[in-house]
């Protein structure tokens, strides 16, 4: 595979917009959605270009776009080639939140959840491993910055975006504070709590596991929850998630497929996976033989996993059927044969 030019990218974009032009996007990571410009950008503004070994967006993409098929701990090294120019600093963090609802509507994108992990963004926190210098950049103040910046950006490009706050698997120490972040923000914008990163290993009790915990008081104050598992790792995984982390929806969970019992529980318990078919293929979570994808099992018409993802979002009850009201106005209604809303 090569890098698109921008013309083809273009123009891609303009087919994709005219066949889906109203799209619900659940699953985006804000330290993924970083422009490569805004890292050579922020470099500049920092004096931090000669640490950056990428001097061109060429470059950058190189190292940080995977094009051929590899593995989930590739795709998050990308992450250490960029974060340290973006980590802890206030700008960048209120500039890359900005520039997503510019190109959300881009996309065509009238709803979006976007998750990050505030103390990745701090530098207050010296174990966050992307900070050098330790300042005064809390995680609450990422929180603050972020809603403010999507504020000016919701009202700039007339879309909605809304956040998730991740626990990440190998940091279950900073679990405590996402969740009562989540707490605090709750109606101002942040709409659930998610566990990132590596895929955590199933098997440990509940009464023994600090982020279990972390998402059992979640769903007992009333915080959505969602949760990666089952995208590299096992059916089990998905399970747990399910039963002992009370996951409304699961980030990829291929792997649900491969047991019967599990899958059967991922449909009678309306779970909503938040799939991505090429992440699937490029982190090795699925066969690159389209024809043997586990999402062939389940999809029926693309336009109705828009309407799902709609009804399976994490705001309120009234932003979500007013959601499916503008997608029928959008698509019709042959599209939304669904009639549940999984989340109360
Ligand atoms: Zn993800």
């Amino acid at each position: 595979m090569e890098f698109m030019n921008p013309e083809e990218e273009r123009k891609l974009i303009v087919e994709y917009n005219t066949r889906f032009p109203m799209k619900v996007e659940l699953h985006v990571h804000l330290d993924g959605s970083v422009r490569p410009e805004t890292v050579l950008d922020i470099a500049k503004e920092r004096d931090m270009l000669s640490s950056l070994p990428h001097k061109t967006v060429e470059e950058l993409n190189r190292d940080v776009i995977l094009v051929e098929p590899s593995s989930l701990d590739r795709l998050l090294q990308s992450f250490s080639y960029f974060m340290p120019i973006i980590s802890g600093y206030k700008n960048a963090v209120s500039r890359i939140a900005y520039e997503l609802c510019e190109d959300c509507a881009k996309h065509r994108i009238r709803y979006m959840e976007v998750r990050y992990c505030p103390q990745l963004f701090a530098n207050s926190d010296v174990t966050n491993e992307y900070v050098g210098e330790p300042g005064t950049f809390t995680p609450r103040d990422v929180v603050v910055t972020v809603n403010e910046a999507l504020a000016r950006g919701m009202k700039d490009y007339d879309v909605t975006v809304k956040t998730i706050l991740c626990c990440m698997t190998h940091k279950p120490d900073w679990a405590p504070e996402v969740l009562s972040l989540c707490k605090e923000f709750r109606d101002k914008g942040v709409v659930g709590i998610d566990l990132a990163g590596l895929e955590f290993q199933p098997g440990t009790p509940a009464e023994e596991c600090a982020l279990k915990k972390v998402f059992q008081e979640a769903a007992a104050c009333g915080i959505h929850r969602t949760v990666h598992a089952g995208e590299i790792g096992t059916a089990r995984a998905v399970r747990e998630a399910i039963d002992e982390m009370k996951a409304e929806r699961i980030g990829h969970g291929y792997h649900a497929y491969d047991d019967p019992e599990v899958y059967k529980k991922v449909i009678n318990e309306h779970i909503h996976l938040e799939t991505c078919p090429i992440s699937s293929i490029l982190t090795k979570a699925c066969d690159s033989d389209v024809t043997k994808h586990p999402l062939r099992k389940s999809v029926k018409r693309l336009k109705s996993y828009i309407f799902n993802a709609a009804r399976c979002c994490f705001s309120d009850v009234e932003e979500r059927k007013s959601l499916v009201r503008q997608l029928k106005e959008v698509y019709g209604p042959k599209y939304d044969y669904q009639s549940i809303h999984p989340h109360k």
